[in-house]
């Protein structure tokens, strides 16, 4: 309301004032109309008066007489009060004074302004105060040849009197403008209403305060602006939570990326960076109290450091953005770091922990050298004993026998390794397009059994399956017949004879069955234990080979059952032999 108020009061006053100045400058202009007719009309009067003055004294030859008391007679027969007449003789003596009784002893008349100004014009006028009666008088002089005449009355359009007279006109002034004040007060208060309004709106907004923004603007031109500036306002409000909502949905994505994400301004100022970043800072620096505000002092990472500097310079085009990637190796885990310019040359970091791309990257060329190794030697294997037969046409039938023998065991044995590392590569590479349905383990168990049966028998062992035939997994079928497979060939592989296999469901929960198999053959060694499961890997390379084995046997099984989300471990059993502990989902 203060503002409302104040141009309000602003307004009146200006408008008095100029009101006040149009009002003053009118009086003057009557004041001066009435002042000029005035003079105008004492001119007249008093111009009467001398010419009857002078009539009066040639009428009865008073100039000859000098007897000029007898001009009190004619004084008194004229209406008007107060008047003075005054003969001056041509040498400026005054031959008499209505006012003064000896006239004789008054000074020279003849430098009185009023007689000078006779001498050059018809008449001279002059008005002046009177020392005897403290009013003042309009002079009027003539000069009539032989002598002077002056006649004076009092002189009273003075400013009070004139306003005195003009009363009904100050009245009529004094009643314009109140009523001209009313309306300006009917308008101010409208648009001040407008303006009210505005500049509690214009307040709240900057000081954050609540704001009705259903507010009506009255219907005039500050009230259309008023409404036009709120609903701009409004707009850009709305934007701004627009932009807050999307900032808040982006940040939470950052936040849930796996990468370490984070920007910086053009002075390496840090404006956001999500949790993962900093700790990839803490890894990469091996630091745990550093924080993204150090990241230019981290030396693995001072690539980005040189990269920004090199770009403060040069010009950043939109379209092609400079980027850049390079990898830190750090305690065995593989990062890779990538920067972005923006135009504006604030920059982006992005830190992904690459160590599983890293180590698979690792394990693969192993694989590779692995493979070509474990194919290498059956391969040159079957080439020898052909060669030999080839060499040595007259070879008995009996050796050609033995050596076609050797070269077939040879051909399984590749058959078989090719089978082994297309099940790994089936498993690793198509994880998600494995049918998954209802196992029933039992009867998993009794297949392979089946399967081995003529091994097993051979062997004299035992087999003691200990599994209810309600137990049911959840998974694929031919991978969970591979897993028993591969631990039932194990067994008979490495337990040797008269063992007896034990596979039994020895825990379950909610969401897993917890199998134990087990044979009481020799065991493996403590030593070898953490590694049984690795590709290629064999505690009596000989002896594997001899069995068949590929090394890949206990992969494919580990595999198998993380694919199924499920554990597994192996240890030995105190009363001797082998036991494999895994889960599988229900
Ligand atoms: P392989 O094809 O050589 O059998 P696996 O991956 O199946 O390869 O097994 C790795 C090694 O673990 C084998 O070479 C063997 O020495 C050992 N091993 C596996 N199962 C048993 C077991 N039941 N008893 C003793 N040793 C075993």
């Amino acid at each position: 309301m203060i503002f409302g108020k104040s141009f309000r009061n602003n307004l009146f006053l200006y408008y008095s004032i100029v009101f006040l100045l149009f009002t003053v400058l009118i009086l003057l202009y009557l004041y001066k109309r009435e002042k000029d007719y005035r003079i105008e009309a004492l001119n007249d009067e008093l111009n009467n008066i001398t010419l009857l003055t002078d009539n009066y004294i040639k009428v009865n030859s008073i100039d000859k007489s000098r007897d000029y008391r007898k001009l009190d007679s004619l004084i008194s027969l004229i209406p008007q009060s107060n008047l003075r007449i005054t003969i001056v003789s041509l040498s400026g003596d005054v031959l008499f004074d209505s006012f003064v009784h000896e006239w004789t002893k008054m000074e020279n008349h003849l430098e009185r302004p009023e007689i000078t100004e006779s001498l050059k014009a018809p008449f001279g006028t002059a008005i002046r105060g009177s020392e005897t009666t403290g009013q003042a008088y309009y002079y009027y002089a003539r000069n009539l040849e032989r002598y002077f005449i002056r006649s004076a009355l009092v002189y009273d359009v003075t400013i009070a009197n004139f306003l005195k007279a003009k009363k009904f006109f100050l009245l009529v002034i004094f009643l314009s403008f109140i009523s001209i004040w009313l309306i300006m007060l009917l308008i101010t208060n409208k648009l001040s209403e407008s303006i009210t309004k505005l500049k509690d709106f214009a307040l709240r907004v900057g000081n954050n305060e609540p704001f009705d923004f259903r507010t009506k603007f009255p219907k005039n031109e500050i009230g259309i602006i008023g409404e036009e500036i709120m609903t701009i306002y409004n707009k850009l409000l709305q934007t701004k939570n627009d932009l807050a909502i999307e900032k808040e949905k982006f940040f939470n994505h950052l936040d849930a990326l796996n990468e370490g994400v984070a920007f910086f301004s053009q002075d390496k100022k840090k404006i956001f960076n999500n949790d993962h970043f900093v700790h990839f800072l803490n890894m990469i620096s091996g630091d745990l109290r550093i924080f993204t505000s150090d990241f230019s002092e981290i030396t693995e990472l001072s690539q980005v450091t040189d990269f920004v500097d090199k770009h403060s310079e040069s010009e950043i085009s939109v379209t092609d953005l400079p980027k850049m990637e390079y990898q830190v190796n750090k305690d065995g885990r593989f990062f890779r770091v990538q920067c972005v310019i923006f135009k504006d040359r604030s920059f982006e970091v992005i830190i992904s922990d690459i160590t599983k791309i890293g180590k698979n990257k690792l394990i693969k060329q192993q694989m590779t050298s692995n493979i070509s190794h474990e194919l290498k030697t059956p391969v040159s294997s079957v080439k020898g004993y052909i060669e030999t037969l080839l060499n040595d046409p007259a070879i008995e039938p009996e050796k050609q026998k033995y050596f076609l023998e050797k070269a077939l065991a040879q051909a399984d044995r590749l058959t078989g390794l090719i089978n082994d590392i297309s099940e790994l590569n089936r498993i690793e590479e198509a994880a998600a397009s494995f049918n998954i349905e209802k196992v029933k383990i039992k009867k998993i168990i009794r297949e392979v059994r089946d399967n081995f049966k003529s091994a097993i028998e051979a062997r004299k062992m035992k087999v003691e399956i200990e599994v209810g035939s309600e137990v049911t997994v959840k998974g694929n079928k031919s991978l969970i017949l591979s897993v028993f497979q591969n631990l039932t060939e194990n067994a008979i592989n490495y337990a040797g004879d008269d063992s007896t296999i034990r596979v039994l469901v020895y825990n379950e929960d909610k969401k897993f069955y917890h199998f134990s198999f087990s044979d009481d053959g020799v065991g493996i060694p403590e030593e070898h234990l953490n590694r049984v499961f690795e590709r290629f890997y064999r505690i009596d390379s000989g002896r594997s080979r001899k069995s068949g084995g590929t090394g890949l046997g206990l992969a494919i099984v580990k595999n198998a059952i993380l694919l199924h989300r499920g554990e597994i471990l192996v240890r030995n059993k105190t009363s001797g032999g082998t036991e494999f502990l895994f889960s599988l989902p229900k």
